[in-house]
């Protein structure tokens, strides 16, 4: 039972959560604080079940583990490496998007990203010599993928960073749907996954963040579905000057994007699109985001701009609400 918080709630509370079993745990994987709350019977061991998943993906996709199974298939010298099917599941879903994204989302951006120091706590700006240098390193197109037998060329890395929070929590949606939880909201850093409604059957509701403040801009009401926020403020680091560099990269230039959004959230059904988006629409900006949103009809956007701008996509607009005593303008895009 440790680690676990169970709570009954005696009389009718405005959740209307009267004699629910609401069951809460935490954990810290993928560098990050995860909370995930489930209601119902079983809710307990469900919850165990998706934990122990997220730690076991966790084990086989770290970058910095030398025995997860990527860090195998960047060391392996150009030699194929046989994967898990969760690994080549994820592998096969992060090329298809850098494809369909050509040129924002960029699966072997690694070697870019260590030399900026994001993997470690020693953040530093790197040459532009550097950069060029790494740059030449950087290409999805030349990761093959036959079946389960992944080959990464020598030199080049993958880092599945920008969609592998994504991915577990779909997983981990998943195990608790299969074992009849009907209710839950998974918490992994900025995804958000909510299963069903709330006990009571409303819609949940999810604080986004006001970036670079510690409020929130607004509510947004979702049920079954996946809220992924990417937003230069969740990791970044400055220098003497006060210059600000952040963790989402431009595969383009090497540098930190800066695509006139301060942070971007997508909503949609499955995790890994979420995320996958939410890095890749960042790195594009609004209106090429915009474009893209046109042709994909698949998922909702909440786009945060340099100017305080909220755009928002039509099929939320009714969904969410500013907190009060902000002053953002908001902006609604119709098809
Ligand atoms: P987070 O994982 O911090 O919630 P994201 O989903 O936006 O945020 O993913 C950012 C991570 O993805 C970075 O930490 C890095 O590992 C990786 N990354 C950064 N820029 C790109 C990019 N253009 N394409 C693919 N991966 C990227
Ligand atoms: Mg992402």
């Amino acid at each position: 039972m440790t680690g676990f918080l169970m709570l009954f709630t005696f009389g009718c509370s405005s959740y209307q959560e009267a004699e629910q079993l609401r069951v809460e745990t935490s954990l810290f994987a993928m560098n990050t604080y995860m909370t995930f709350t489930a209601y119902g019977e079983n809710s307990e061991a469900a919850l165990e079940s998706a934990k122990q998943k997220i730690k076991e993906l966790e084990s086989l996709w770290s970058v910095t583990d030398e025995d997860s199974e990527i860090y195998q298939a960047n060391y392996s010298s150009g030699q194929f490496v046989q994967m898990s099917a969760d690994t080549a599941a994820l592998v096969s879903f992060a090329l298809e998007m850098a494809r369909k994204i050509e040129g924002a989302l960029e699966p072997t951006l690694y070697p870019v990203l260590r030399a900026w120091g994001f993997t470690t706590e020693q953040k530093q700006v790197p040459s532009q010599e550097e950069l060029d240098q790494l740059l030449s390193l950087v290409d999805y197109s030349q990761i093959s993928l036959q079946g389960n037998r992944l080959t990464v060329p020598d030199g080049m890395e993958l880092d599945l960073g920008a969609v592998g929070k994504g991915y577990a929590a779909d997983l981990a949606t998943e195990i608790l749907r299969e074992q009849g939880i009907e209710s839950a909201l998974l918490s992994l850093g900025g995804n958000i996954q909510a299963v069903g409604s709330r006990p009571d059957g409303t819609d949940w509701r999810i604080g986004i963040h006001a970036p670079w403040e510690k409020e929130n801009l607004g509510v947004l009401q979702v049920r079954d579905a996946a809220v992924v926020t990417s937003g230069g403020y969740e990791n970044y680091s400055e220098d003497t000057q006060g210059n600000i560099y952040w963790h989402i990269i431009d595969p383009s230039t090497g540098f930190p994007a800066h695509s006139g959004l301060q942070s971007v959230t997508i909503i949609g059904t499955d995790g890994k699109t979420c995320d996958a988006l939410s890095t890749a629409l960042f790195v594009m900006g609004p209106e090429k985001a915009e474009k893209y949103w046109r042709k994909t009809s698949s998922f909702d956007m909440l786009l945060v701009t340099e100017d305080n701008e909220v755009i928002l996509t039509e099929g939320i607009a009714d969904s969410f609400v500013l907190s009060d005593g902000r002053d953002e303008t908001v902006r609604v895009l119709k098809r």
